[in-house]
């Protein structure tokens, strides 16, 4: 019977008589509706059988070159004020898992200034000198003082003599950084007054360790079309549209014009050069800029879903290439960056493996946008480098 005939013996059976409370109506049979479901709710499970390889150590010794294992503790509009530290974890807590995932080394970017950062040498670097390498930070908020570009060179000698490694320039630079601190038009990465510092770093042999943007969808609409509508809109500061941002673009030629102006200062460009998404881009820079190095930390996510062109450009600069995670112990906002054994796996199987369509983050949801990555089954000769052998020679090890 279909549904016309139904109908038509249902009328048939069923006399309707007016003023009479009519009878519960037999319903016709419905063919189910779409279920409500929200796409933060949404965890796809994957139902491809294909090998899943376990890599709980990596196949040679690593030196992680992006880790952050305290922040300063005070900062205003994106700019850390004053030297106070706060610390993540103490070293007796993460040494035993950097045994476990044969992590030889880590270097702590964010180190900090003056007292600050003779307390951070002091908890990791100086109690486990093989173990931990300590980077400084410059002191922005001293930008609108008069001698700043002197002082700011001095700062990075005297840093040095203590025991920092290298300078670590966060994205306050390009970004947060206005002429009057935390108002006014934002300094730009090239600004003039920084130029002896970069010098200072250059002499000193100490690499500045840089990060001036974000991925390209940070700096477009939150919008359905953006691919990290998610993640933008459960951090919605992340973003940079609008307001007096400049774009990707403009951040990067602005750096680029300071690698150009100290080719003798060592740059590793943080992020796969703040622009995993664009591979062809970063080999030009690359290619102009001698200089220049990569560290991939917080973007496997980027160089697993495209992992052909990503295998190319590790053949290709397998000397320029470092390893790094972002790791922050106990981040937990951010999956992708939280230090422990979960996190060092995905680098590894990533890095060794040919294995297929697997997360890039220890999440129940992708954190960086809808979609899994494809491990790049480098060989040991660049492995041995973006492991360890391209951030020793960086560093002077
Ligand atoms: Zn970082």
């Amino acid at each position: 019977m279909n549904r016309r005939e139904w109908l038509a013996a249902m009328a048939a059976a069923l006399p309707m008589s007016r003023g009479v409370a009519a009878a519960p109506q037999p319903q016709p049979p419905q063919k189910p509706g779409p279920i409500p479901l929200e796409l933060k709710d949404f965890e796809p499970r994957s139902m491809l059988k294909v090998p899943a390889t376990r890599v709980p150590r990596a196949r040679f010794p690593v030196i992680d070159f992006h880790t952050h294992l305290g922040f300063r503790a005070v900062s205003k509009g994106g700019v850390a004020q004053g030297e106070e530290m706060k610390f993540r974890a103490p070293a007796s807590e993460l040494l035993p898992v950097m045994d476990r995932v044969n992590l030889r080394t880590m270097v702590n970017l964010t180190g900090g200034v003056g007292t600050g950062l003779q307390e951070s040498i002091k908890q990791y670097q100086a109690a486990h000198p093989d173990r931990f390498i300590t980077f400084t930070e410059p002191r922005f908020a001293q930008i609108t003082d008069a001698t700043y570009p002197r002082d700011q060179a001095d700062d990075i000698q005297r840093a040095r003599k203590a025991g920092a490694r290298g300078l670590k320039v966060l994205k306050t630079l390009g970004l947060y950084l206005r002429q009057q601190i935390t108002t006014g038009p934002l300094v730009t990465v090239d600004d003039r007054r920084f130029d002896p510092m970069w010098e200072a770093c250059g002499a000193n042999k100490m690499p500045v360790a840089i990060h001036v943007s974000d991925p390209e969808a940070f700096f477009l609409p939150t919008d359905r079309f953006n691919e990290r509508f998610e993640e933008l809109n459960n951090h919605p500061d992340w973003s940079f549209h609008g307001k007096d941002f400049p774009s990707n673009r403009q951040l990067l030629e602005a750096r680029n014009r300071v690698f150009e102006r100290h080719p003798k200062t060592t740059f590793v460009a943080l992020h796969v050069g703040h622009n995993a998404e664009d591979l062809g881009y970063v080999a030009q820079c690359l290619d102009r800029f001698p200089n220049m190095y990569v560290e991939i930390g917080a973007r496997v996510g980027e160089l697993g879903r495209q992992p052909r062109t990503a295998r190319r450009f590790f053949d290709r600069y397998q000397d320029r290439i470092l390893f790094g995670t972002d790791a922050v112990p106990h981040g937990t906002s951010t999956p992708q960056q939280v230090f422990g054994e979960a996190l060092y796996e995905i680098y590894y199987r990533f890095l060794e493996t040919e294995d297929e369509y697997f997360d890039y983050a220890p999440a129940p949801v992708p954190p960086q946008g809808r979609w899994r990555i494809y491990g790049i089954g480098l060989p040991d000769a660049i492995l041995r480098k973006v492991y360890n052998g391209n951030a020793a020679r960086i560093l002077g090890l």
